[in-house]
């Protein structure tokens, strides 16, 4: 998959896809990441990318035509990509949507700063309109760094056990139930003995229970969120 990133501030992605399983990914082909400063499809002397809102109100708001002309150039080079804007206002991200995405080959984010973005580019220009959470982060790179990760989980050879991602929390409506290692004492405070014992059958009932149960004390709003017998996984049909 190939991801560009249309950014005022590219500096804030080097570090967090250098590293663990992002870096392997990308050493691997798997998945390209390229991030572009917004500024240079900026026009003038100036390169201005935000003006003051129409009608008046506090802080910038960033002009449609260097996100336009970034996307387009994208697509212009590298081919047809999905526009996805980050924003408060967006679709909640889920698993079912990092799992819809993942089967694009060519992602193009756009990442938000100061009082937003101009309407027109939710309108006319994005495919999709993402948000990560119901708070308001100061800008859209940390955003689309999570939606890169969240994305890249579900992409072929990208985790070591393809079915990791599958056994997750938020997967037929649970949270995952709690793990342990050693030691089998710690502090006082014993593993559950089923986890000892060998039985498999015994683990997977205690695990599922566990699961019901913490998911109906944290969580109810997810319960019973099955999506069929292949929750989501891909079929050969
Ligand atoms: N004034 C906007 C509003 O109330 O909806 C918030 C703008 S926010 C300060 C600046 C940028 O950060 C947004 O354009 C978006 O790209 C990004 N952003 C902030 N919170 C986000 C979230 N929860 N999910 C995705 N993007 C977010």
């Amino acid at each position: 998959m190939r991801v560009d990133v249309l950014t005022l501030f590219p500096g804030i992605f080097s570090g967090p896809l250098d590293h663990s399983i992002l870096a392997k990914a990308r050493e691997a082909g798997l998945l390209t990441v390229t991030v572009h400063d917004l500024r240079q499809f900026a026009e003038g002397k100036h390169r201005v990318t935000d003006e003051p809102p129409y009608g008046g109100g506090g802080g910038m708001v960033m002009k449609p035509e260097p996100i336009f002309a970034g996307v387009e150039s994208l697509r212009e080079r590298f081919g047809p990509g999905k526009a996805v804007l980050l924003s408060p206002q967006g679709e909640l991200l889920n698993p079912a949507l990092a799992r819809r995405l993942s089967k694009e080959e060519h992602l193009i984010l756009i990442c938000g700063r100061y009082e937003g973005v101009d309407q027109r580019v939710a309108d006319f220009l994005a495919d999709f309109e993402i948000s990560i959470g119901d708070y308001v982060l100061t800008g859209g790179e940390l955003p689309a760094l999570v939606l890169i990760d969240a994305v890249a989980r579900f992409l072929p050879g990208v985790l070591g056990d393809p079915e990791a991602p599958y056994r997750d929390s938020f997967e037929e409506g649970l949270l995952e139930a709690p793990q342990y290692t050693r030691p089998r004492v710690f502090r006082g405070h014993p593993v559950p003995e089923v986890l000892l014992s060998g039985n498999h059958a015994e683990i997977e009932k205690w695990r599922r229970e566990e699961a019901q149960q913490r998911t109906r004390l944290r969580r109810p709003d997810i319960l019973g969120r099955d999506r069929g017998p292949t929750n989501g996984r891909p079929t050969n049909s």
